[in-house]
């Protein structure tokens, strides 16, 4: 998390200050943020009331097995990772375990440190990434995954309807967005350990994620 970093409505909105400094024996900071900003989880409750805030959701959610969907070679702005991405994906390692996070890698990080390309929004402001389509959302709720995550804003794209949003989350499930995806991160065999600070009530909180693979 940095100031200037990019987000969905491209003023940021991250502050951080120097309350007390060194002369005086400590350095004391404080922050200013919106909860969905930089690495963040979406929580259940931040499209469907009532259901599970950042705070409620349960630890096997949050650390289960992950695979990650490659399409950096062949996705552009207006990508949308389909079902077919993922059967073929299972056509090389195998079956999606059941409660496992679905990485989406798309290749969009790497306009992470130039926020007008990452939010890369045209005339009439609608931004365009790559997004998880309809077909793609379904077939991965009918193996019950724990969740998505993408190196993008949002699984939705620019979509403001944000439908896969409403599917996901209305079944329970997770969404991390704005993923740093490392090059050396495996395809599948992965542990996803993805904790966000745990803030009563939240919607969304930053979140901090790692893989372990077995080497
Ligand atoms: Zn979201």
């Amino acid at each position: 998390m940095s100031k200037g970093m990019p987000d969905w409505d491209g003023n940021c909105g991250f502050q951080m200050k120097v309350d007390i400094d060194y002369p005086k024996g400590l350095r004391v900071q404080s922050m200013t943020t919106p909860n969905g900003i930089g690495t963040h989880m979406d929580a259940p409750s931040h499209f469907i009331k009532d259901e599970k805030d950042i705070a409620s959701i349960d630890i096997d959610q949050l650390i289960c097995p992950g695979f990650v969907i490659d399409v950096e070679k062949k996705a552009h702005a207006d990508y949308a990772i389909s079902k077919t991405d993922i059967r073929n994906f299972e056509s090389e390692f195998g079956q999606i375990p059941p409660n496992s996070i679905a990485i989406g890698k798309t290749g969009w990080g790497k306009y992470w440190y130039d926020p007008e390309k990452y939010r890369n929004a045209d005339k009439s402001g609608k931004m365009h990434f790559p997004r998880f389509s309809k077909d793609a959302t379904e077939y991965l709720l009918s193996k019950d995954i724990a969740g998505i995550a993408t190196d993008t804003l949002s699984p939705d794209g620019g979509d403001e309807t944000f439908p896969v949003h409403h599917r996901l989350l209305s079944k329970g499930k997770i969404i991390i967005e704005n993923l740093k995806i490392t090059d050396d991160l495996p395809l599948s065999n992965i542990q996803v350990i993805a904790l966000p600070l745990k803030i009563k009530h939240a919607t969304e909180a930053p979140c901090r994620v790692i893989a372990l693979s077995e080497v």
